[in-house]
């Protein structure tokens, strides 16, 4: 079955066809990094990566961006309050700069924690000022903007069809507003410049040909994916709650300047939900995966937690289902672990398992044919092989994992997957710190051809 997937634009499920033959561009928002990210972020990664490696599966090679917010996300999608950089570095006396390296480097600890497979590409938005400038000024030229005394805004007013991704009621919304639209012209127009205070220096501005400041949220997401994956691409994700501001602005934005929707597919990943709340950084009480490990559980768990409920619905989360998930992944390791190497997939399971995942990534029902699978009669080394196919899109590392590692703490499994990850950047020096760090610990590793071996220092 050739792989379908829901599209946010058209509403509908629709076969996939990439633009150009056996390549895929794939452009994923990423994190605002003035915090850590929470497990709520993290499931829309989950998916996203879902996603990449089904691209993958269908043989198609992808091009995969993502891009690291770290200038510009002001407090309210209202183009108001403050930017949330500038908020972290009052709130913890670090810098602007020194926040921004320090939530990207925990960001991409989580990422590998959750077996995330490395992007193309990380991009951030302050790498790329003069990109975002030369966007502005295209939109400019094309009579789409206007200015304020705080800023350069883009006149949603111009396009017919602003907002068309979230099926945007603009009548409604003008006529409903509550907030102060200040010199905006329209509650949709948002920031594309905002001018430093006059009165005071931030910490992240540049000189542009209105003044001095920095770029809005959205320009970035525009001006990047255009740089990498060109004005006409075939994915772009995020969550649900990026439909209604973010992606329609963005999509104006490039239809403005490169008379192109971006993408060919819209995707979204709909959200994590605790206790009826949906889970929000700013709301400064948030569970991150060194919570969970910090609870017992190993980052992978979550990550199987997530496997089982559909993408666009809503996951409500708890402590009850993620012990599930945790007894279910250790079950399914064991059991992998015992059977011996050497047998060849079985077709049949093969096809459909990949029916599931190309029927718009049904995992739930995927992990249903895993688990038929694992119970089946089957010879023991065909399930081995057969499974061991099925987790080049489930990405649960069951090759990787050691019989012996039921007894390593989640805080040491964490460490291990940074040291993977700087191994395989070449990173000896960063390899070196954390073998001494989880030989503090109590944890011996040692290299070999097929990856690192984890033993207690009392077994040598
Ligand atoms: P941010 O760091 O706030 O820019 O968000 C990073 C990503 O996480 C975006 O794709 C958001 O849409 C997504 N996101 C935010 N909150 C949640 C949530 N509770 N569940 C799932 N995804 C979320
Ligand atoms: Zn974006």
């Amino acid at each position: 079955m050739p792989l379908a997937l829901y599209d946010t634009w058209s509403r509908t499920v629709r076969p996939f066809t990439p633009l150009q033959p056996d390549h895929v561009g794939l452009y994923c928002c990423g994190p605002t990094v003035y915090d850590h990210a929470h497990i709520g972020n993290l499931r829309t990664y989950v998916f996203e990566d879902v996603l990449r490696r089904a691209l993958t599966l269908n043989g198609y090679h992808v091009r995969h961006v993502v891009n690291i917010t770290d200038v510009g996300h002001l407090t309210s999608d209202a183009d108001e309050g403050e930017d949330k950089m500038e908020k972290g570095s009052r709130r913890t006396g670090q810098s602007a700069w020194d926040i921004a390296e320090r939530y990207t480097a925990a960001f991409i600890a989580d990422w590998h924690a959750l077996n995330l497979l490395e992007p193309t590409l990380w991009c951030r938005a302050t790498d790329h000022i003069a990109e975002q400038i030369t966007f502005i000024t295209a939109l400019e030229a094309n009579g789409y903007t206007y200015r304020t005394t705080d800023g350069v805004y883009f006149d949603t007013s111009k396009q017919d069809d602003y907002g068309f991704l979230a099926r945007l009621d603009r009548d409604g919304l003008q006529a409903g507003k509550r907030v102060a639209l200040g010199e905006k012209r329209s509650i949709t127009d948002f920031a594309l410049w905002k001018f430093s205070p006059a009165d005071s220096t931030r910490q992240m501005e540049w000189d542009s040909p209105w003044g001095r400041g920095f770029p809005g949220w959205h320009i970035e997401c525009s001006a990047m994916s255009a740089k990498y994956l060109g004005p006409w691409f075939d994915i772009h994700c995020g969550g649900e709650d990026h439909i209604a501001v973010h992606h329609s602005n963005e999509i104006a934005q490039t239809q403005a300047c490169h008379g192109t929707r971006l993408a060919n597919f819209w995707m979204h990943g709909h959200f994590l939900m605790l206790d009826a709340a949906k889970m929000s950084k700013s709301s400064g009480d948030f569970l991150r995966i060194q919570t969970l490990v910090e609870r017992g559980f190993d980052p992978l768990a979550y990550r199987y937690l997530c496997l089982t409920a559909h993408y666009r619905s809503t996951l409500r989360f708890t402590q009850e289902a993620l012990e599930g998930a945790q007894v279910a992944l250790d079950r399914l390791r064991k059991t992998y672990a015992s059977w011996p190497l050497g047998g060849a997939v079985d077709e049949d399971f093969v096809a459909r398992f990949d029916a599931e995942v190309n029927q718009d990534l049904n995992l739930p029902r995927a992990l249903a044919v895993l688990w038929e699978l694992v119970k089946s009669d089957l010879p023991v080394e065909t399930r081995r092989a057969t499974v061991d196919r099925f987790d080049t899109v489930l990405g649960l590392n069951l090759a990787g994992w050691q019989a012996d590692s039921f007894d390593i703490p989640a805080d040491v499994a964490v460490l291990v997957a940074e040291r993977e990850k700087a191994r395989a950047d070449r990173n000896w020096v960063e390899a070196d710190r954390l073998r001494d760090a989880l030989q503090a610990m109590g944890w011996q590793v040692q290299d070999s051809a097929d990856g690192q071996r984890l033993s207690p220092n009392d077994k040598g």
